[in-house]
Protein backbone atom coordinates (compact mmCIF):
# COMPACT_ATOMS: atom_id res chain seq x y z
CA UNK A 1 0.00 0.00 0.00
CA UNK A 2 1.10 3.17 -0.82
CA UNK A 3 0.39 6.63 1.52
CA UNK A 4 0.64 10.36 1.86
CA UNK A 5 0.50 11.96 5.04
CA UNK A 6 -2.89 13.78 6.00
CA UNK A 7 -3.26 17.30 4.52
CA UNK A 8 -5.73 20.11 5.25
CA UNK A 9 -7.83 21.10 3.00
CA UNK A 10 -10.06 24.36 2.65
CA UNK A 11 -12.89 23.23 1.01
CA UNK A 12 -14.29 25.74 -2.00
CA UNK A 13 -16.22 28.17 -0.28
CA UNK A 14 -18.48 28.58 -2.93
CA UNK A 15 -19.33 24.62 -2.37
CA UNK A 16 -20.06 25.45 1.56
CA UNK A 17 -23.36 26.14 0.20
CA UNK A 18 -24.12 23.14 -1.90
CA UNK A 19 -25.42 19.29 -1.01
CA UNK A 20 -22.29 17.06 -1.97
CA UNK A 21 -22.46 13.55 -3.15
CA UNK A 22 -20.10 11.73 -1.11
CA UNK A 23 -18.13 9.17 -3.37
CA UNK A 24 -18.28 7.51 -7.17
CA UNK A 25 -17.17 4.36 -7.72
CA UNK A 26 -15.43 2.53 -10.62
CA UNK A 27 -14.50 -1.06 -11.61
CA UNK A 28 -12.58 -2.84 -14.33
CA UNK A 29 -12.37 -6.23 -15.16
CA UNK A 30 -10.25 -7.99 -17.99
CA UNK A 31 -8.95 -5.44 -19.78
CA UNK A 32 -5.11 -4.45 -19.72
CA UNK A 33 -3.54 -2.03 -17.51
CA UNK A 34 -6.66 -1.75 -16.09
CA UNK A 35 -5.83 0.64 -13.21
CA UNK A 36 -5.35 3.69 -15.99
CA UNK A 37 -8.99 3.04 -17.09
CA UNK A 38 -9.80 2.89 -13.72
CA UNK A 39 -7.97 6.28 -13.12
CA UNK A 40 -10.06 7.77 -16.34
CA UNK A 41 -13.23 6.72 -15.07
CA UNK A 42 -12.62 8.47 -11.27
CA UNK A 43 -11.37 11.41 -13.24
CA UNK A 44 -14.93 11.33 -15.02
CA UNK A 45 -16.56 11.21 -11.54
CA UNK A 46 -14.58 13.41 -10.02
CA UNK A 47 -17.59 15.84 -9.15
CA UNK A 48 -19.06 13.07 -6.85
CA UNK A 49 -16.01 13.47 -4.24
CA UNK A 50 -12.89 15.69 -4.42
CA UNK A 51 -10.97 15.14 -1.55
CA UNK A 52 -9.33 11.26 -2.04
CA UNK A 53 -9.24 8.68 -3.96
CA UNK A 54 -7.84 4.96 -4.41
CA UNK A 55 -7.61 2.07 -6.65
CA UNK A 56 -7.18 -1.33 -5.87
CA UNK A 57 -5.77 -3.69 -8.91
CA UNK A 58 -5.12 -7.73 -8.79
CA UNK A 59 -2.82 -9.53 -10.82
CA UNK A 60 -2.09 -13.16 -9.78
CA UNK A 61 1.69 -12.27 -9.88
CA UNK A 62 1.98 -9.45 -7.31
CA UNK A 63 -1.12 -10.36 -5.66
CA UNK A 64 -3.68 -6.91 -4.38
CA UNK A 65 -2.00 -3.45 -5.00
CA UNK A 66 -3.09 -0.39 -3.44
CA UNK A 67 -2.64 3.27 -3.71
CA UNK A 68 -5.06 5.70 -1.50
CA UNK A 69 -4.26 9.21 -1.70
CA UNK A 70 -5.44 12.51 -0.61
CA UNK A 71 -6.69 14.97 -2.94
CA UNK A 72 -7.88 15.07 -6.80
CA UNK A 73 -7.34 12.00 -8.74
CA UNK A 74 -5.40 13.90 -11.98
CA UNK A 75 -3.11 14.93 -8.54
CA UNK A 76 -1.92 10.96 -8.75
CA UNK A 77 -3.20 8.59 -10.55
CA UNK A 78 -1.78 10.39 -13.78
CA UNK A 79 1.75 9.96 -13.03
CA UNK A 80 3.86 6.32 -13.81
CA UNK A 81 5.36 5.73 -10.99
CA UNK A 82 1.83 5.38 -9.50
CA UNK A 83 0.00 3.77 -12.02
CA UNK A 84 3.38 1.27 -12.18
CA UNK A 85 2.24 0.09 -8.59
CA UNK A 86 -1.09 -0.86 -10.05
CA UNK A 87 -0.57 -3.72 -12.53
CA UNK A 88 -3.13 -6.15 -13.63
CA UNK A 89 -6.25 -6.57 -15.67
CA UNK A 90 -8.48 -5.81 -13.18
CA UNK A 91 -8.89 -2.90 -10.95
CA UNK A 92 -11.51 -0.89 -8.74
CA UNK A 93 -11.63 2.24 -7.51
CA UNK A 94 -13.36 5.02 -5.58
CA UNK A 95 -13.60 9.12 -4.89
CA UNK A 96 -14.75 10.01 -2.10
CA UNK A 97 -15.84 13.60 -0.22
CA UNK A 98 -15.91 12.91 3.76
CA UNK A 99 -18.61 13.44 5.59
CA UNK A 100 -19.40 16.66 7.77
CA UNK A 101 -17.57 15.61 10.82
CA UNK A 102 -14.21 15.05 9.15
CA UNK A 103 -14.21 18.00 7.10
CA UNK A 104 -10.86 19.37 7.24
CA UNK A 105 -9.27 15.86 8.59
CA UNK A 106 -9.49 13.42 6.07
CA UNK A 107 -7.94 10.64 7.47
CA UNK A 108 -6.09 8.27 4.78
CA UNK A 109 -7.62 5.39 6.78
CA UNK A 110 -10.86 6.28 5.40
CA UNK A 111 -10.05 6.66 2.24
CA UNK A 112 -11.51 3.83 -0.17
CA UNK A 113 -11.21 1.14 -1.85
CA UNK A 114 -10.91 -1.00 1.77
CA UNK A 115 -8.98 -3.99 1.48
CA UNK A 116 -9.57 -7.35 3.60
CA UNK A 117 -7.82 -10.78 3.75
CA UNK A 118 -10.57 -13.25 3.88
CA UNK A 119 -9.54 -17.51 4.40
CA UNK A 120 -10.47 -17.88 0.88
CA UNK A 121 -8.75 -14.93 -0.73
CA UNK A 122 -8.68 -10.80 -0.37
CA UNK A 123 -11.28 -8.53 -1.54
CA UNK A 124 -11.45 -5.05 -2.21
CA UNK A 125 -14.80 -2.72 -1.47
CA UNK A 126 -16.02 0.68 -2.80
CA UNK A 127 -18.89 2.06 -1.92
CA UNK A 128 -21.54 4.78 -2.34
CA UNK A 129 -23.85 5.73 -0.30
CA UNK A 130 -24.35 5.06 3.12
CA UNK A 131 -25.28 2.60 5.75
CA UNK A 132 -27.94 4.09 8.15
CA UNK A 133 -27.64 1.83 10.89
CA UNK A 134 -23.48 1.61 10.72
CA UNK A 135 -23.24 3.21 14.33
CA UNK A 136 -25.44 0.35 15.74
CA UNK A 137 -23.43 -2.37 13.45
CA UNK A 138 -20.23 -0.86 14.81
CA UNK A 139 -20.99 -1.06 18.28
CA UNK A 140 -22.29 -4.77 18.02
CA UNK A 141 -19.71 -6.10 16.14
CA UNK A 142 -17.04 -4.05 18.54
CA UNK A 143 -18.61 -5.92 21.19
CA UNK A 144 -17.90 -8.95 19.60
CA UNK A 145 -14.31 -8.45 18.87
CA UNK A 146 -14.36 -6.73 15.64
CA UNK A 147 -11.39 -3.78 15.70
CA UNK A 148 -12.12 -1.12 13.10
CA UNK A 149 -9.25 0.65 11.32
CA UNK A 150 -10.99 3.51 9.96
CA UNK A 151 -14.53 5.74 10.65
CA UNK A 152 -15.29 4.59 7.07
CA UNK A 153 -19.63 2.66 7.38
CA UNK A 154 -18.37 0.97 4.78
CA UNK A 155 -15.84 -1.27 7.00
CA UNK A 156 -18.91 -2.30 8.57
CA UNK A 157 -19.67 -4.52 5.73
CA UNK A 158 -15.91 -5.97 5.71
CA UNK A 159 -16.31 -6.76 9.43
CA UNK A 160 -19.94 -8.65 8.57
CA UNK A 161 -18.43 -10.49 5.42
CA UNK A 162 -15.65 -11.43 8.14
CA UNK A 163 -18.43 -12.90 10.95
CA UNK A 164 -20.25 -14.74 7.82
CA UNK A 165 -19.76 -18.73 7.57
CA UNK A 166 -20.39 -18.82 4.02
CA UNK A 167 -17.55 -20.54 2.11
CA UNK A 168 -17.13 -17.92 -0.99
CA UNK A 169 -16.99 -13.72 -1.19
CA UNK A 170 -20.11 -12.96 -2.57
CA UNK A 171 -22.35 -15.67 -0.84
CA UNK A 172 -20.60 -13.95 2.42
CA UNK A 173 -21.23 -10.15 0.50
CA UNK A 174 -25.06 -11.04 0.15
CA UNK A 175 -24.85 -11.93 4.11
CA UNK A 176 -23.20 -8.37 5.10
CA UNK A 177 -25.40 -6.82 2.90
CA UNK A 178 -28.43 -8.25 3.76
CA UNK A 179 -27.62 -6.78 7.52
CA UNK A 180 -26.96 -3.32 6.66
CA UNK A 181 -29.94 -0.71 6.30
CA UNK A 182 -29.03 2.47 3.34
CA UNK A 183 -28.22 2.86 0.43
CA UNK A 184 -25.01 1.47 -1.25
CA UNK A 185 -23.91 1.01 -4.99
CA UNK A 186 -21.19 -1.43 -3.99
CA UNK A 187 -18.10 -2.38 -6.37
CA UNK A 188 -16.10 -5.03 -4.95
CA UNK A 189 -13.26 -7.20 -6.66
CA UNK A 190 -12.03 -10.62 -5.39
CA UNK A 191 -8.75 -12.66 -6.89
CA UNK A 192 -10.89 -13.62 -10.35
CA UNK A 193 -14.13 -11.89 -9.69
CA UNK A 194 -15.90 -8.08 -10.06
CA UNK A 195 -18.46 -8.05 -8.47
CA UNK A 196 -21.67 -4.96 -8.69
CA UNK A 197 -24.82 -4.77 -6.18
CA UNK A 198 -26.93 -1.74 -5.81
CA UNK A 199 -29.58 -1.90 -2.56
CA UNK A 200 -32.70 -2.84 -2.99
CA UNK A 201 -34.74 0.65 -3.49
CA UNK A 202 -31.41 1.53 -5.45
CA UNK A 203 -30.97 4.98 -4.32
CA UNK A 204 -27.58 5.55 -5.94
CA UNK A 205 -26.73 4.94 -9.20
CA UNK A 206 -24.65 1.91 -11.14
CA UNK A 207 -24.27 1.25 -14.53
CA UNK A 208 -22.52 -1.65 -16.56
CA UNK A 209 -20.60 -1.33 -19.30
CA UNK A 210 -18.75 -3.26 -22.10
CA UNK A 211 -15.43 -2.34 -24.13
CA UNK A 212 -14.14 -5.26 -26.32
CA UNK A 213 -13.68 -7.88 -23.93
CA UNK A 214 -13.80 -6.32 -21.00
CA UNK A 215 -16.24 -5.17 -18.31
CA UNK A 216 -16.59 -2.31 -16.89
CA UNK A 217 -18.94 -1.15 -13.72
CA UNK A 218 -19.46 2.68 -13.08
CA UNK A 219 -21.76 5.09 -10.79
CA UNK A 220 -22.62 7.15 -14.17
CA UNK A 221 -22.44 6.66 -17.74
CA UNK A 222 -19.85 9.93 -18.27
CA UNK A 223 -17.43 7.52 -17.10
CA UNK A 224 -17.63 4.79 -19.78
CA UNK A 225 -17.43 7.40 -22.46
CA UNK A 226 -14.44 8.32 -21.24
CA UNK A 227 -12.68 5.08 -22.29
CA UNK A 228 -14.93 4.56 -25.16
CA UNK A 229 -17.10 2.20 -23.26
CA UNK A 230 -20.75 1.33 -24.73
CA UNK A 231 -23.34 1.33 -22.13
CA UNK A 232 -25.02 -1.58 -21.56
CA UNK A 233 -27.87 -1.34 -18.81
CA UNK A 234 -28.18 0.14 -15.27
CA UNK A 235 -27.80 -2.48 -12.65
CA UNK A 236 -31.28 -3.18 -11.22
CA UNK A 237 -32.39 -1.83 -7.78
CA UNK A 238 -31.74 -4.78 -5.61
CA UNK A 239 -29.15 -7.11 -8.40
CA UNK A 240 -25.87 -8.45 -7.42
CA UNK A 241 -23.94 -9.22 -10.79
CA UNK A 242 -20.79 -10.95 -10.47
CA UNK A 243 -18.42 -10.61 -13.95
CA UNK A 244 -15.69 -13.69 -14.02
CA UNK A 245 -14.06 -14.55 -17.02
CA UNK A 246 -17.11 -16.94 -17.59
CA UNK A 247 -18.97 -14.16 -18.43
CA UNK A 248 -21.80 -12.16 -16.09
CA UNK A 249 -24.28 -13.75 -13.85
CA UNK A 250 -27.33 -11.38 -12.16
CA UNK A 251 -28.69 -12.48 -8.92
CA UNK A 252 -31.49 -10.72 -6.39
CA UNK A 253 -29.91 -11.59 -2.66
CA UNK A 254 -32.78 -9.27 -1.28
CA UNK A 255 -35.86 -8.86 -0.91
CA UNK A 256 -37.85 -6.51 -3.21
CA UNK A 257 -38.34 -3.65 -2.64
CA UNK A 258 -40.44 -0.49 -4.79
CA UNK A 259 -37.41 1.50 -6.63
CA UNK A 260 -36.66 4.58 -4.78
CA UNK A 261 -33.76 6.35 -7.06
CA UNK A 262 -32.54 9.52 -5.50
CA UNK A 263 -34.19 12.54 -7.37
CA UNK A 264 -31.40 14.48 -6.40
CA UNK A 265 -28.72 13.12 -8.91
CA UNK A 266 -30.80 14.48 -11.93
CA UNK A 267 -30.75 17.90 -10.38
CA UNK A 268 -27.46 18.39 -9.27
CA UNK A 269 -25.12 15.48 -8.21
CA UNK A 270 -24.77 13.66 -11.53
CA UNK A 271 -23.23 15.19 -14.79
CA UNK A 272 -25.29 16.40 -16.98
CA UNK A 273 -23.99 14.08 -19.65
CA UNK A 274 -24.85 11.16 -17.87
CA UNK A 275 -27.73 9.05 -18.68
CA UNK A 276 -30.07 7.60 -15.59
CA UNK A 277 -33.55 5.51 -15.96
CA UNK A 278 -32.93 6.28 -19.90
CA UNK A 279 -33.52 10.05 -19.39
CA UNK A 280 -30.41 12.24 -20.34
CA UNK A 281 -29.63 14.53 -16.82
CA UNK A 282 -29.24 17.09 -19.40
CA UNK A 283 -32.58 17.14 -20.42
CA UNK A 284 -34.29 16.51 -17.35
CA UNK A 285 -32.54 19.43 -15.64
CA UNK A 286 -33.81 21.48 -19.44
CA UNK A 287 -37.10 20.18 -18.51
CA UNK A 288 -37.36 21.22 -14.67
CA UNK A 289 -36.73 24.92 -16.22
CA UNK A 290 -40.10 24.14 -18.66
CA UNK A 291 -41.97 23.51 -15.89
CA UNK A 292 -40.68 26.30 -13.70
CA UNK A 293 -41.19 28.68 -16.26
CA UNK A 294 -44.68 27.44 -16.25
CA UNK A 295 -45.07 27.36 -12.30
CA UNK A 296 -43.50 30.72 -11.64
CA UNK A 297 -43.61 32.62 -14.73
CA UNK A 298 -42.32 36.48 -14.04
CA UNK A 299 -41.56 39.68 -16.68
CA UNK A 300 -37.70 39.72 -17.29
CA UNK A 301 -35.53 41.20 -19.78
CA UNK A 302 -32.44 38.28 -19.42
CA UNK A 303 -32.94 34.12 -18.10
CA UNK A 304 -29.22 33.34 -16.11
CA UNK A 305 -28.03 30.47 -15.28
CA UNK A 306 -25.82 30.25 -12.01
CA UNK A 307 -23.19 28.44 -13.06
CA UNK A 308 -22.82 25.75 -14.14
CA UNK A 309 -25.46 23.25 -12.76
CA UNK A 310 -28.19 25.75 -13.24
CA UNK A 311 -27.32 25.85 -17.07
CA UNK A 312 -29.84 23.21 -18.43
CA UNK A 313 -32.35 24.52 -16.68
CA UNK A 314 -32.36 28.14 -17.27
CA UNK A 315 -32.10 27.02 -21.02
CA UNK A 316 -35.58 25.64 -20.07
CA UNK A 317 -36.55 28.80 -19.01
CA UNK A 318 -35.71 30.41 -21.77
CA UNK A 319 -37.02 28.39 -24.53
CA UNK A 320 -40.62 28.03 -22.72
CA UNK A 321 -41.02 31.67 -21.51
CA UNK A 322 -39.50 33.39 -24.61
CA UNK A 323 -37.28 35.65 -22.32
CA UNK A 324 -33.32 35.73 -23.93
CA UNK A 325 -30.80 33.61 -22.52
CA UNK A 326 -27.23 35.10 -21.21
CA UNK A 327 -24.28 34.35 -19.29
CA UNK A 328 -25.18 37.18 -16.86
CA UNK A 329 -22.54 35.36 -14.64
CA UNK A 330 -18.90 33.68 -15.74
CA UNK A 331 -17.63 31.40 -13.60
CA UNK A 332 -13.53 30.69 -13.18
CA UNK A 333 -12.76 27.39 -14.07
CA UNK A 334 -9.61 27.17 -12.05
CA UNK A 335 -10.96 27.80 -8.23
CA UNK A 336 -11.50 24.49 -6.97
CA UNK A 337 -9.63 23.18 -3.65
CA UNK A 338 -6.75 25.28 -2.15
CA UNK A 339 -4.30 24.46 0.84
CA UNK A 340 -4.30 28.09 1.92
CA UNK A 341 -5.51 28.47 5.67
CA UNK A 342 -9.25 29.73 5.42
CA UNK A 343 -8.94 33.01 7.14
CA UNK A 344 -12.66 35.11 7.42
CA UNK A 345 -11.16 37.65 4.63
CA UNK A 346 -10.67 35.30 2.18
CA UNK A 347 -14.50 33.36 3.37
CA UNK A 348 -15.55 36.59 2.44
CA UNK A 349 -14.68 36.38 -0.53
CA UNK A 350 -15.23 33.03 -1.67
CA UNK A 351 -18.03 33.72 -4.09
CA UNK A 352 -16.04 36.42 -5.83
CA UNK A 353 -13.09 33.60 -5.97
CA UNK A 354 -15.69 31.53 -8.36
CA UNK A 355 -18.38 33.86 -10.18
CA UNK A 356 -18.28 37.05 -11.40
CA UNK A 357 -21.14 39.01 -12.73
CA UNK A 358 -21.35 39.73 -16.73
CA UNK A 359 -21.42 43.49 -15.98
CA UNK A 360 -21.72 44.49 -19.57
CA UNK A 361 -24.83 41.94 -19.76
CA UNK A 362 -27.03 42.50 -16.57
CA UNK A 363 -26.79 46.26 -16.44
CA UNK A 364 -30.03 48.09 -16.56
CA UNK A 365 -31.44 44.57 -17.04
CA UNK A 366 -34.60 43.04 -15.12
CA UNK A 367 -32.64 39.45 -14.32
CA UNK A 368 -34.24 35.55 -13.57
CA UNK A 369 -31.66 33.69 -12.30
CA UNK A 370 -31.90 29.98 -12.01
CA UNK A 371 -29.48 28.06 -9.63
CA UNK A 372 -30.30 24.42 -8.82
CA UNK A 373 -31.05 24.60 -4.86
CA UNK A 374 -31.11 26.77 -1.78
CA UNK A 375 -29.13 25.19 0.82
CA UNK A 376 -27.89 27.75 3.51
CA UNK A 377 -28.76 30.95 1.88
CA UNK A 378 -25.05 32.54 1.63
CA UNK A 379 -24.09 31.74 -2.00
CA UNK A 380 -27.81 33.20 -3.31
CA UNK A 381 -27.38 36.48 -0.84
CA UNK A 382 -24.16 37.22 -2.60
CA UNK A 383 -24.91 36.76 -5.97
CA UNK A 384 -27.55 38.89 -5.30
CA UNK A 385 -25.34 41.43 -3.91
CA UNK A 386 -23.29 41.21 -6.76
CA UNK A 387 -25.89 41.57 -9.27
CA UNK A 388 -27.25 44.54 -7.97
CA UNK A 389 -23.97 46.08 -7.73
CA UNK A 390 -23.37 45.29 -11.63
CA UNK A 391 -26.31 47.22 -12.32
CA UNK A 392 -29.07 44.71 -12.36
CA UNK A 393 -32.50 46.53 -12.20
CA UNK A 394 -34.38 43.39 -10.85
CA UNK A 395 -33.21 40.11 -9.54
CA UNK A 396 -35.41 37.05 -9.65
CA UNK A 397 -34.80 33.73 -8.39
CA UNK A 398 -36.17 30.32 -9.79
CA UNK A 399 -34.94 27.52 -8.32
CA UNK A 400 -34.63 24.07 -9.91
CA UNK A 401 -35.78 22.03 -6.47
CA UNK A 402 -38.05 22.20 -4.31
CA UNK A 403 -37.11 23.91 -0.87
CA UNK A 404 -34.49 21.50 1.06
CA UNK A 405 -35.95 21.10 4.01
CA UNK A 406 -34.76 17.60 5.86
CA UNK A 407 -31.39 16.03 5.90
CA UNK A 408 -30.15 13.32 3.63
CA UNK A 409 -28.81 10.12 5.25
CA UNK A 410 -28.27 8.52 2.22
CA UNK A 411 -24.62 9.34 0.86
CA UNK A 412 -25.07 13.28 0.75
CA UNK A 413 -23.54 15.47 2.97
CA UNK A 414 -25.97 17.51 4.43
CA UNK A 415 -26.06 20.75 7.08
CA UNK A 416 -27.67 20.18 10.20
CA UNK A 417 -31.69 20.95 9.62
CA UNK A 418 -31.31 24.04 11.73
CA UNK A 419 -28.67 25.77 8.76
CA UNK A 420 -31.01 24.48 5.93
CA UNK A 421 -32.83 27.59 5.41
CA UNK A 422 -36.03 26.33 3.62
CA UNK A 423 -35.97 23.80 7.46
CA UNK A 424 -36.67 27.29 8.98
CA UNK A 425 -38.52 29.76 6.44
CA UNK A 426 -41.29 29.90 4.50
CA UNK A 427 -40.79 30.41 0.32
CA UNK A 428 -41.83 34.07 1.05
CA UNK A 429 -39.38 34.11 4.55
CA UNK A 430 -36.52 33.14 2.35
CA UNK A 431 -37.43 36.03 0.01
CA UNK A 432 -37.50 38.73 1.87
CA UNK A 433 -34.14 37.26 3.45
CA UNK A 434 -32.49 37.40 0.26
CA UNK A 435 -34.00 40.20 -0.85
CA UNK A 436 -34.83 39.31 -4.27
CA UNK A 437 -37.74 40.64 -5.85
CA UNK A 438 -39.16 37.43 -6.63
CA UNK A 439 -38.24 33.79 -5.56
CA UNK A 440 -39.70 30.64 -6.68
CA UNK A 441 -39.19 26.64 -6.42
CA UNK A 442 -39.98 24.01 -8.74
CA UNK A 443 -42.82 21.82 -6.78
CA UNK A 444 -42.13 18.60 -5.98
CA UNK A 445 -44.77 17.73 -9.14
CA UNK A 446 -42.87 19.86 -11.13
CA UNK A 447 -39.88 17.74 -10.77
CA UNK A 448 -41.61 14.27 -11.29
CA UNK A 449 -43.28 15.61 -14.38
CA UNK A 450 -39.62 17.00 -15.62
CA UNK A 451 -37.92 13.73 -14.79
CA UNK A 452 -40.19 11.10 -16.85
CA UNK A 453 -43.45 11.19 -14.38
CA UNK A 454 -45.93 13.09 -16.70
CA UNK A 455 -48.50 12.50 -14.09
CA UNK A 456 -46.44 14.14 -11.61
CA UNK A 457 -45.72 12.13 -8.07
CA UNK A 458 -47.21 9.57 -6.59
CA UNK A 459 -48.15 10.23 -3.57
CA UNK A 460 -48.96 6.88 -1.99
CA UNK A 461 -45.84 5.44 -3.66
CA UNK A 462 -43.53 8.01 -4.77
CA UNK A 463 -41.22 7.07 -7.69
CA UNK A 464 -38.02 8.74 -6.47
CA UNK A 465 -36.43 9.56 -3.22
CA UNK A 466 -37.06 12.96 -2.23
CA UNK A 467 -36.73 12.55 1.64
CA UNK A 468 -34.56 15.99 1.85
CA UNK A 469 -38.03 18.19 0.02
CA UNK A 470 -40.61 15.65 1.52
CA UNK A 471 -39.33 14.55 5.12
CA UNK A 472 -40.70 10.74 3.89
CA UNK A 473 -37.35 8.46 4.51
CA UNK A 474 -38.02 5.43 2.62
CA UNK A 475 -35.43 3.55 4.89
CA UNK A 476 -35.22 4.30 8.32
CA UNK A 477 -32.34 6.79 9.12
CA UNK A 478 -31.55 4.23 12.81
CA UNK A 479 -28.79 5.83 13.44
CA UNK A 480 -29.90 9.51 13.13
CA UNK A 481 -33.02 8.96 15.50
CA UNK A 482 -31.10 7.04 17.47
CA UNK A 483 -28.77 9.83 18.34
CA UNK A 484 -31.67 12.43 18.12
CA UNK A 485 -29.23 15.17 16.94
CA UNK A 486 -31.89 15.50 13.74
CA UNK A 487 -35.18 16.00 14.46
CA UNK A 488 -37.27 13.68 11.57
CA UNK A 489 -40.88 14.28 11.11
CA UNK A 490 -42.46 12.21 13.09
CA UNK A 491 -40.24 13.32 15.83
CA UNK A 492 -40.63 17.24 15.31
S1 LIG B 1 -32.69 12.54 0.72
FE1 LIG B 1 -32.47 13.83 -1.11
S2 LIG B 1 -30.29 13.78 -1.63
FE2 LIG B 1 -30.69 12.08 -0.20
S3 LIG B 1 -31.07 10.30 -1.50
FE3 LIG B 1 -33.07 11.21 -1.03
S4 LIG B 1 -33.44 12.67 -2.72
FE4 LIG B 1 -31.27 12.12 -2.77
Amino acid sequence: MTDTPAANFLSDPFDDDKLREECGVYGVFGMDEAANFVALGLHALQHRGQEAAGIVSYTPDTGFNTVRRLGYVRDHFTKQSVMDILPGRMAIGHTRYSTAGSKGQTALRDVQPLYADFAMGGCAIAHNGNITNADALRSQLIDRGSIFQSASDTECIVHLMARSIQKNIPDRMKDALRIVEGAFSVIAMTRSKLIGVRDPMGVRPLVLGRRGEGWILSSETCALDIIGAEFVREIEPGEMVIITSSGLESLRPFEDRDPRFCVFEYVYFSRPDSVIGGLSVYEARRRIGVELAREAPVEADLVCPVPDSGTPAAIGFSQASGIPYAMGIIKNQYVGRTFIEPTEQIRDMGVRLKLNINRAVVAGKRVVLVDDSVVRGTTSRKIKDMMLDAGAKEVHFRIASPPTKWPCFYGVDTPEREKLLAARMSEDEIRTYLQVDSLRFISLDGLYRACGNPAGRNVAEPQFCDACFSGEYPIEPTDARARGCMKLPEDA
